[in-house]
């Protein structure tokens, strides 16, 4: 008998795991995600990032197609499989959507399943424990072979998707239904991802995902009572991707491409966003307020006319107290430089960030404060 789960955490090892899909949102491994945003770090992933994951990949599964051949079993390939397992685990750990899961778990898998008392039962299989155990080590190697495979081929999907619907500007629920059917449904774009399939041999994008769904009782702490939600199964990266995709485009969930930093961001409405909201690592400050003050500087300022503003007259002044100051040497050398560096970062931030050249652009071009500062940074590297 298979009585409801229970558990208020499932099972969340990346080669098996489990979400819980209430309204907008799902929970796995204790943690609460809007749907779509593991889509979103997928397709944020850089090329030369997938590639790595990719290179790792393909060894492991060579050896994986060796052990296959050879009937299931050579303790050589076990020992160098387990290496190279364990290797793909370590490249993702750090990165999302990855980070959110539970790979420790992978590796004490490993442990079990690649050790010497397991091998001497391998070379024997004497009982139908030890088959078992057999296929399942088989299995968890190929499990973290589909890790690579599938993000790999699913970046390719929703890039290629994201694009389509912005290329429609589709952000509403139905328009984006009909850019689903569209796209999915066509030949040109199905035929492509079947022939880009990034590891031959290996199953592709497939838009019929494996899924077990159980019901499951968790605790609803709003109401401080129980709450039924559905606990989906997955065993495989793009069954769980592609059913993110749809349980978040039926909800009006959709990524979109930023435009001024490029990275993709998840949108839960139909507003006109063209920019995320996330921090630029360029200026340190988000991209909405870059968009906003270069619309800002392209209507108020002309370019000529740019020397004559009051944040450029600023730093033109802080710059020759500095070059002054060292000639008289006040200064060393090495805090000079610094002192000039820490001007222009402020004077670019000024210009693209229009509440910081309004609010704390002056003060932080204190000249105090500048050399300050300096010296801190030129301590802090002796
Ligand atoms: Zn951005």
């Amino acid at each position: 008998m298979v009585y409801i789960e229970r558990d208020e955490v499932g099972i969340y090892n990346p080669t098996y795991f489990s979400i819980d899909i209430i309204d907008d949102y799902f929970m796995m491994g204790g943690k609460k995600y809007i749907l779509g945003q593991f889509i979103a770090d997928v397709a944020n992933l850089s090329a030369e990032y997938i590639k790595g994951l990719l290179r790792l990949t393909v060894r492991l599964f060579e050896n994986y197609s060796e052990i296959q051949v050879a009937g299931g079993y050579v303790r050589d390939n076990f020992i160098k499989a387990k290496e190279q397992a364990n290797e793909i685990i370590n490249y993702l750990q750090d990165t999302a959507p990855f980070c959110y899961y539970n790979v420790d778990q992978v590796r004490e898998l490993l442990e079990k399943y690649f050790c010497s008392s397991s091998y001497e039962r391998y070379d024997s299989l004497e009982t139908t424990e030890d088959i078992s155990l057999l296929d399942d080590a088989n299995q968890l190697l190929k499990s973290v072979c589909y890790i690579g495979n599938d993000i790999a081929n699913f970046n390719h999907v929703i890039i290629n998707f994201t694009e389509f619907i912005m290329m429609g500007n589709s952000r509403k629920k139905d328009s984006l239904a009909i850019d689903a059917f569209t796209f999915f449904s066509s030949e040109k774009y199905m035929q492509f991802f079947e022939q880009a399939n990034a590891i031959p041999f290996m199953a592709g994008v497939n838009l019929r995902p494996w899924v077990t769904q159980v019901p499951v009782a968790l605790p609803d702490f709003e109401t401080d009572s129980v709450a039924i939600a559905r606990r989906l199964y997955f065993t495989r990266f793009m069954d769980f991707l592609i059913t993110e995709l749809f349980e978040a485009l039926s909800r009006g969930h959709y990524i979109w491409k930023c435009g001024v930093c490029g990275k993709y961001f998840l949108m839960t409405t139909a507003h006109n966003q063209l920019y995320c909201s996330t921090v630029n690592e360029e200026y340190g400050v988000p991209c909405t307020n870059i968009a906003r003050n270069r619309r800002k500087v392209k209507l108020e300022y002309k370019p000529e006319s740019r020397k004559d503003t009051p944040q450029y007259i600023l730093r033109k002044k802080r710059l020759n107290s500095v070059r002054k100051n060292k000639s008289l040497g006040k200064y060393s050398d090495a805090v000079s430089a610094e002192a000039k560096k820490i001007i222009d970062r402020n004077y670019e931030r000024a210009q693209f960030d229009f509440d910081y050249s309004e609010k704390e652009y002056e003060a932080d071009m204190n000249l105090k404060k500048i050399y300050e500062e300096a010296i801190k940074n030129v301590d802090a590297r002796i």
